[in-house]
């Protein structure tokens, strides 16, 4: 089996021969289809925050079910699946409160001794390290894919589409009529602006610099655009939205960018945090302001569940609701991960995904 192994921080990841065991009671092993980058493994590849090194990046996995290990009830060989990074252990406080994005259980550096090299335990990055031909998760976070969707292309709803999609209609409980800006138009952002329109929303206003991202926000629903380097992003809102926006969600991981979002609502209105900040990252806001009937929300994982919504967003990209081709691409070999990290790092790639080869 090969993997991309991360030995240090900001090393070029190397293509090596891993094991990855068999599974055990209550786990599956997964022969992995496609793997999204997402920007957090472009985080913790970067600063080394929340990754414990050496290990094997890539959270965003979808595959199909090889072997399953006993006491497995859930899926059987044979099954597409995309691959949750919350354990819903079922045991922990949020779990029992029925919030099993807050699962105690959620670890990034986590280390399971499921994958190794030359007999060293390899670390796996948010508990799936997809950036390998095959993993080994438990059975619970293997939920079912229908057959009629590529595996490539529902690949990025194991994190990112999720994540902004749930931030603007779970979290952000975004509502029909209301307006919504949607700061950094990443796979997050875009995903959020998805959310939006399939919740209803009046005028969704997308926020980033890139032009050619804009241009994409404005095919998946965003009415109305603003570039941050024309000048204040907040003004611009205001003057859009006669006051300000009922619900603004940063997809981005910024104070700043977060206090833009906050300032940019109308009384009343609540402010989505998304994006993966550095871990030192703070984020001001008036006080008064807040006294105007304003929020600010953290979201992980847009406060999902993913047995409960990833069917739901495959239905919705069943129906072509939810867009996911538009985000996702180009495809790269495992051999050229590190492309695809550059990919993404240059903002030329919305959502660059691994396509591994057997399955290709
Ligand atoms: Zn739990
Ligand atoms: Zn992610």
């Amino acid at each position: 089996m090969r993997a991309a192994v991360a030995h240090e921080r900001g090393a070029p990841l190397r293509i090596e021969e891993v094991l990855v065991r068999d599974p055990g009671p209550g786990e599956v092993r997964v022969r992995l289809v496609a793997c999204g980058i997402c920007a957090s493994d472009l985080h913790a590849w970067r600063s080394g925050e929340g990754i414990a090194f050496p290990a094997v990046l890539g959270h965003e996995a979808a595959g199909v079910v090889e072997a399953v290990g006993s006491g497995v009830s859930e899926v059987a060989k044979g099954q597409p699946v995309v691959i949750a990074w919350i354990p819903r252990c079922g045991k922990c406080r949020g779990c029992r409160s029925g919030r099993t994005h807050l699962c105690a259980a959620m670890r990034t550096d986590g280390n399971d001794g499921s994958i190794s090299i030359h007999g060293q335990s390899l670390g796996r990055y948010m508990s799936v390290a997809g950036l390998s031909e095959q993993v080994v998760v438990r059975a619970r976070a293997a939920i079912p894919a229908p057959e009629s969707l590529s595996l490539r292309s529902i690949c990025p709803v194991g994190c990112g589409v999720t994540t902004g999609f749930g931030a603007a209609v779970i979290t952000g409980a975004a509502r029909w009529g209301e307006s919504v800006a949607v700061f950094g138009c990443g796979c997050v952002g875009l995903s959020a602006i998805q959310g939006a329109r399939v919740a209803g929303a009046g005028r969704i206003v997308a926020v980033d610099p890139n032009p050619a991202r804009l241009r994409l926000a404005g095919d998946l629903g965003a009415t109305d655009f603003v570039a941050p380097v024309d000048g204040d992003p907040v003004r611009a809102i205001h003057a859009m939205t006669e006051g300000g926006v009922d619900l603004a969600v940063e997809a981005v991981g910024n104070g700043t960018v977060a206090g833009q979002a906050f300032d940019a609502l109308a009384p009343g209105g609540r402010a989505v945090v998304v994006g993966l900040p550095s871990y030192t990252e703070e984020v001001h806001v008036s006080m008064l302001s807040l006294l105007l009937d304003k929020s600010l929300h953290g979201s992980i994982h847009g406060s999902a569940d993913p047995l409960r919504d990833f069917p739901k967003l495959f239905a919705l990209a069943e129906r072509g609701e939810l867009r996911l081709e538009e985000m996702t691409g180009p495809d790269f070999s495992l051999e050229n991960v590190n492309d695809a990290f550059e990919a993404l790092a240059s903002g030329r790639a919305v959502r660059p995904r691994v396509v591994f080869e057997e399955s290709a």
